[in-house]
């Protein structure tokens, strides 16, 4: 590894993202402060309870599965986290070696860049999901294959299907073609909105693909960085969020 190579890629990524996310913060309201005012009702409050309860249903079958054999080489199953009323759902591709080692989404380099981007969003990691379409890791960090992905792919739909966020941001290649089920590529997807349909009879999820966090650690030049901010201020405008200050440029 060139370690010079990854300190320039730490001091830039500070620079892109969390340092203007810092100063943005200072500034305008965090959504998170927008709703923490409202008051649940008794019917939202069972409702956010049933939620939570099928979420730690599916969490708990990916923790006994044995589809494939990814489930019998895997430290720890990865079934995702977050904030069950996410507006926000971020999918990636699958664990990588610290994810499975703890048992949790994009915690590795990668995740760090990826908390970064939602800090610089004006986000917090508790306010959104993050989940992937493999929940275990494929040996040496390998492509996904296609019986992995058709056996472990239900799990996330429910997750969707349950969270129903307004916007799916699909991360890489791998996330935006399973979800939109398209061979085009990652540069012919990336940009703009798509849809992602969980169901006959309901409404299509609107769906933005991005460079994943990994490829931008390997490619990571300003164009790369400036096409995933690009990508991230329409997710925002969508959802009718301000785009911090300092990334409006
Ligand atoms: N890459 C992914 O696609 N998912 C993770 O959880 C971590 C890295």
């Amino acid at each position: 590894m060139d370690i010079s190579k990854v300190v320039r890629q730490h001091l830039e990524m500070e620079q892109s993202f969390s340092g203007f996310a810092l100063k943005g913060k200072a500034g305008a309201p965090e959504p998170q402060q927008q709703q923490d005012n409202h008051v649940p009702s008794e019917a939202e409050a069972m409702a956010d309870a049933e939620k939570v309860a099928e979420l730690e249903k599916i969490a708990e079958e990916v923790h006994q599965c044995r589809k494939c054999d990814l489930g019998s080489i895997r430290t720890n199953a990865v079934p995702g986290e977050g904030n069950p009323n996410a507006r926000i759902m971020f999918v990636g591709e699958g664990p990588g070696a610290d994810e499975d080692a703890q048992g949790r989404p994009f915690v590795g380099r990668a995740g760090q860049l990826l908390d970064k981007v939602i800090l610089a969003m004006g986000l917090k990691r508790s306010e959104v999901f993050i989940g992937n379409i493999l929940k275990c890791r494929p040996p040496e960090n390998r492509d996904p294959r296609a019986d992995e992905i058709i056996n472990c792919l239900p799990y996330l739909q429910r997750q969707i299907e349950i969270i129903n966020p307004e916007i799916i941001v699909a991360l890489g290649a791998h996330a935006a073609k399973t979800l939109l089920n398209t061979t085009k590529s990652i540069g012919q997807l990336r940009g703009q909105f798509h849809e992602y349909y969980s169901g006959i009879g309901r409404p299509p999820t609107k769906l933005m693909a991005t460079y994943h966090t990994a490829y931008l650690l390997r490619n990571y030049s300003q164009e790369n960085r400036r096409r995933v901010w690009e990508d991230m201020k329409k997710v925002l405008t969508e959802l009718g969020l301000p785009i911090p200050e300092h990334q409006k440029g």
